[in-house]
């Protein structure tokens, strides 16, 4: 990454450039790409979602969490564990990522009741709830089967352990179902088993969220559980969002909601929590990203769709050329909306989301003939002709009928 020289800059954006220790790993700015489904992979580390990754590394972010690996034995979309030229994506991986000091955690999940198991059985929670994305009601998990998925996993948007968190989607009357302190008894033996198995070399993380259904967590409920997971050691760092797959609308946030929309949910978690602590929400600006570290509100902050539509933010920004930051406006078209339509992200404002083999605009070459280029029409098509025409260097004129 090129950074600035400018002083100015430096100073504007001190802040967000300082280093941060999360447990046993430094990352070099405060700038966060958080775990989200791409369909790229097909359950693998695939070329695509390799080029997806370096093209973000090589714009300067500083820490990158990638898509949720399955594990147990559920169906999953994303990364799946032993799935073929997964260990050698990884290496390729790092290896391209490894110039631009992008750090690389990987986030762990078990979707619960938002997706049947392997066999075709029905899903697996904490009770027979039945899950927003496949409608079919789960079932409520023996102890084996618990003690098989003590290894690794994410908590959040409702996922499998928070529905064991949850007092809206534990209903069970064993050891693992009822007060507080047995709902967080999986949750617990996950992360140790985690710790266990990874420790001292990697940073350890949880992701959790207010769940805003009438009788779940509460960003106070959060608080207390993210304050025991502290306590215990459990965790360096901690990632909160918001929602479930019951409101999407509150995981990832549209234009309707402003910026920062979740970090009044962050309050009570700021108080209790002494490590790291990584907030989302919307975060589309270097600006908005030092004005929530200053006001001491988090210590990381998440900007992923806005990584999605402009994978250089944060090297633009820092070389004084914001203006030539191609902005994410909130539509969830592209992204959601291709994941959930045709199983890939995608993005209304850069159509090299997922093909940077063969759209990035880094690709892009100065022409060796310049010219003077007269596009006539100023729709996408026109826009986007004389744009990458100017990025060759050539003297676009845009001629647009309308004002
Ligand atoms: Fe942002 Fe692109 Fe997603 Fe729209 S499609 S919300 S611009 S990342």
């Amino acid at each position: 990454m090129s950074t600035s020289q400018d002083p100015a800059v430096t100073r504007r954006y001190r802040r967000t450039l300082s280093p941060l220790a999360i447990g046993p790993v430094t990352v070099h700015n405060r700038v966060v790409r958080t775990g989200h489904g791409t369909g790229f992979g097909g359950g693998t580390m695939s070329p695509a979602l390799i080029d997806y990754h370096v093209a973000r590394a090589r714009g300067g972010v500083g820490l990158t969490i990638l898509e949720a690996m399955a594990v147990g034995s559920s169906v999953y979309p994303f990364l799946v564990a032993g799935a073929p030229g997964l260990v050698d994506g990884y290496r390729t991986l790092m290896e391209r990522v490894r110039p631009f000091d992008m750090k690389v955690f990987q986030q762990l999940g078990h979707l619960g009741n938002e997706i049947p198991e392997a066999d075709g059985s029905p899903p697996w929670s904490a009770s027979d709830s039945v899950g927003a994305l496949v409608g079919v009601q789960a079932q409520p998990m023996t102890h084996a089967q618990i003690d098989r998925l003590v290894e690794a996993y994410a908590m959040a948007h409702g996922y499998l352990l928070q529905q064991f968190l949850s007092p809206l989607f534990n209903h069970r009357d064993d050891d693992y179902g009822g007060e507080f302190e047995n709902r967080l008894r999986l949750p617990i033996r996950v992360l140790e088993a985690v710790r266990a198995a990874v420790a001292p070399r990697l940073a350890v993380g949880v992701r959790l969220s207010p769940e805003l259904l009438p009788g779940g967590l509460t960003a106070t409920d959060v608080a207390s559980i993210a304050e025991v997971l502290c306590r215990r050691g459990l965790v360096d760092y901690v990632n909160l969002t918001l929602g479930t797959d019951y409101n999407f609308h509150q995981i990832i946030a549209a234009m309707h909601e402003p910026t920062g929309y979740e970090l009044p949910y962050a309050e009570p978690v700021r108080k209790v929590v002494d490590v790291p602590l990584l907030v989302t929400g919307r975060f589309r600006t270097l600006d908005d990203v030092e004005q929530v570290l200053a006001a001491g509100r988090a210590d990381l902050v998440a900007m992923t769709r806005a990584h999605i539509a402009e994978p250089a933010i944060v090297e633009k920004t820092l070389a004084g050329r914001a203006e030539d930051v191609r902005p994410c406006i909130g539509c969830n078209h592209g992204c959601i909306g291709g994941l959930m339509t045709v199983g890939r992200v995608g993005c209304t404002v850069n159509v090299a989301v997922g093909q940077e083999a063969t759209l990035s605009e880094d690709l892009v070459t100065p022409s060796a003939a310049p010219k003077r280029v007269l596009v006539v029409g100023g729709g996408p098509a026109g826009l986007e002709a004389a744009r990458l025409a100017a990025l060759r260097g050539h003297r676009v004129v845009l001629a647009e009928a309308s004002a």
